[in-house]
């Protein structure tokens, strides 16, 4: 019983499912209630005191309109827990006074009515009952509680009056009345089934939904870095288009690469390379604002989205200072690592206008960038669609091209600058295509490397230039430059060795030169290529040494025979007391560690004077020779019958 007359304190969801099931049913009864009211009372009027057929009705269904109003104002949701049950508890109480009230007002009128009258009182009671008890179904405590109200002093009145036809009246009001409880009992039961299963459904529905939106938000977000994903910056990226292209506006796309990432990989480890990104990651965020949008594409890569803006002068402001970041130095396991970055930027629309397009053309520029000038930003120009389309040409060209009857090499000897005599000569690709023409190797080699036609070309290139050196006195060397991506190629090496073997040439005159870079980014593969190569007996030359960054420490373990200074050294030794020192640093070095140095790129008797005090005995450069056939080497040596080609010689040429 308790249970059944207890409120649903602490369960406010059931509580308010009750009043808003309840509030609709309620206006209906006070209606049912008053009706029913005022039929009574006119029955009754002509014989009944004027103060129970006028006054007392009116004045209970004068209550009743206003509850009916209060309850059709009621706004459900808007209560709290406590404020809903305090709500069911009005309403137990107002249903017990109301019940009471309208219970002995009736019976109040039988004894004025005649038997048909009397019959009405009994009627209306019992049918008044059965409606209420059919409104207040969803408050089964104040239904039970009214049928006790109405139904036990119903039934003692009636009895004692001893008629048999209200007597049976009663009968018929207590099975009806008792039907009615077991049914709502079971709705009740129901009903609050009802809510409750809701509820779970509800609340599964709640866990499904932060399920997906967790799910949703990491795979938009990089999981290293927090920052939104590849994925994220497309989606953002398609979203800015569809917006420029409806308001005309701008916005800038660029794409930002930290330079010397690799090495830092390569030399800290893997953990310390993902603190790095972490740290960068951080640093970019910071300059996040609502016109930038952030995002990391993958390994040291990150894109930028940037709306807003008035002028190309701001981007590239931007772009610095973003840059400018970057400079400052990481502390990644008490050591601080110096970090630096490209940026390459394409506009929209001037130069795409799709997705792909501006992805494409900041790509290049930032590639372009790394290539020409490393930790600066780029943006991408007419000029740059130009060599684009260019290299468009150029890679149909190659696609097509018969490298056995369109490459050939040039050789420019390395020169020992104390004895005047020419030590060996370096061998140079050259490309005649005979649509586009003479295409030099800055131009076709990168292409190649990225058409994965570099292998072929290289065999065909190594072929020729060993055949060309079969000629040449046993004391000259042949220097041949190998890509990155012969390297790492088995393929490639196991060719190269075997062409080397089958030459006939001695091994250690062949002299392989490798760049800092091929050697660097894929040190693993590019040390078995390299240990191959020196097993045969063939030599190794550390081309363009300090052009990039690399760690001397670990090109050392590659065990180089020779390390050739950068050009660049050269033409800044005049200017710069940094070019000199350097110069001078390596020579020692390559002096204590029992290494062959070599400068390329001397151009002037100037140079090569300060060189040699510098210490450098072995020299290459315009001012020797620029790089000359294999026909002109033969008619060289035919013409000095020692078969030691001297400067002179070349000069006289
Ligand atoms: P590299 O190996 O550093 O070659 C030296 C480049 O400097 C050559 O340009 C040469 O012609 C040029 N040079 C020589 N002396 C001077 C000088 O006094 N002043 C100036 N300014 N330049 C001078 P080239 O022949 O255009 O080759 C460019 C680059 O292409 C080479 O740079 C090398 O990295 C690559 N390369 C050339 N041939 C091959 C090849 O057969 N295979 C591979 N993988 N790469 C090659
Ligand atoms: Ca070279
Ligand atoms: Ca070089």
């Amino acid at each position: 019983m308790r249970a059944i007359f207890a409120l649903p304190v602490g369960d406010a969801e059931l509580a308010r499912s009750q009043l808003d099931a309840f509030s609709k049913q309620i206006p209906r009864l006070y209606l049912i209630l008053s009706f029913n009211a005022i039929a009574l009372a006119v029955t009754h009027a002509r014989t009944a005191p004027l103060y129970l057929t006028l006054y007392v009705p009116l004045l209970l269904c004068g209550l009743c309109t206003v509850r009916a109003i209060f309850w059709r104002r009621l706004r459900v949701d808007a209560l709290s827990a406590e404020e809903a049950v305090d709500r069911l508890r009005t309403t137990m109480y107002l249903v017990a006074v109301l019940g009471l009230t309208f219970t002995v007002w009736s019976l109040s009128l039988y004894p004025y009515g005649g038997a048909f009258a009397k019959c009405h009182v009994a009627f209306y009671m019992s049918i008044t009952v059965i409606s209420c008890i059919l409104c207040l179904m969803h408050l089964r405590g104040a239904a039970l509680l009214l049928t006790a109200i109405v139904v036990t002093p119903f039934t003692i009145f009636f009895l004692i009056t001893g008629n048999m036809v209200l007597i049976a009246m009663v009968l018929n009001l207590i099975l009806v009345t008792g039907g009615l409880i077991g049914i709502m009992l079971r709705n009740y039961d129901d009903f609050a089934g009802l809510v409750r299963s809701r509820r779970v459904l509800i609340d599964r529905q709640q866990q499904m939904q932060a399920l997906s939106d967790e799910n949703l938000r990491l795979a938009y977000s990089d999981s290293l870095t927090g920052l939104p994903n590849r994925r994220s910056f497309l989606t953002r990226l398609d979203k800015t288009i569809l917006a420029a292209r409806r308001d005309s506006t701008r916005f800038a796309v660029a794409l930002l690469d930290l330079d010397g990432f690799k090495s830092v990989n390569d030399v800290y480890g893997h953990a310390a390379g993902d603190d790095l990104l972490v740290i960068v990651g951080r640093r970019l965020e910071s300059a996040v604002s609502p016109n930038i949008f952030l995002a990391r594409l993958g390994g040291d890569e990150f894109g930028v989205i940037l709306t807003g803006f008035s002028s190309n002068a701001e981007v590239m402001t931007l772009g610095r200072d973003i840059l400018a970041l970057l400079r400052a130095p990481c502390i990644l396991k008490d050591k601080a690592v110096a970090v630096a970055g490209s940026i390459g930027v394409a506009i929209y629309p001037e130069v795409g206008q799709t997705a792909e397009d501006l992805f494409e053309r900041a790509d290049y520029a930032l590639y372009f960038g790394k290539q020409t000038q490393k930790g600066q930003v780029i943006i991408f120009s007419e000029s740059h669609a130009e060599t684009v389309r260019l290299n468009g040409r150029i890679e149909q060209a190659l696609r097509r091209a018969d490298f056995e009857a369109e490459m050939d090499l040039v050789y420019q000897p390395i020169v020992d600058s104390i004895t005047n005599r020419i030590i060996g000569f370096e061998a140079l690709a050259r490309w005649h295509n005979p649509e586009i023409g003479l295409v030099s190797p800055h131009v076709f080699l990168p292409l190649a490397e990225r058409r994965q036609l570099i292998g072929q070309i290289t065999e065909t290139l190594l072929r020729k230039a060993l055949r060309a050196a079969q000629p040449w006195p046993p004391h000259f060397t042949l220097s041949f430059n190998l890509s990155t991506r012969d390297l790492i190629n088995p393929g490639t090496m196991t060719a190269v060795r075997e062409m080397v073997i089958e030459s006939g040439i001695e091994p250690d005159r062949v002299e392989f030169e490798i760049t800092e870079t091929a050697a660097i980014e894929d040190f693993a593969e590019a040390f078995v290529g390299i240990s191959q190569l020196r097993a045969l007996g063939a030599r190794i030359t550390l081309d363009d040494f300090g052009a990039g960054f690399s760690s001397l420490g670990h090109l050392l373990r590659l065990k180089l025979d020779k390390i050739k200074i950068d050009g660049r050294f050269v033409r800044d030794i005049d200017r710069s007391d940094a070019a000199s020192s350097i110069i001078r640093s390596v020579v020692n070095l390559c002096r204590d560690l029992d290494i062959a140095c070599v400068v390329e790129g001397v151009e002037t008797e100037e140079q090569r004077v300060m060189l040699e005090e510098l210490g450098c005995r072995l020299m290459q450069g315009y001012l020797f020779s620029r790089p000359i056939p294999a026909s002109a080497i033969a008619a060289l040596m035919a013409s000095d019958a020692e078969m030691g080609v001297t400067l002179a010689a070349l000069a006289a040429r």
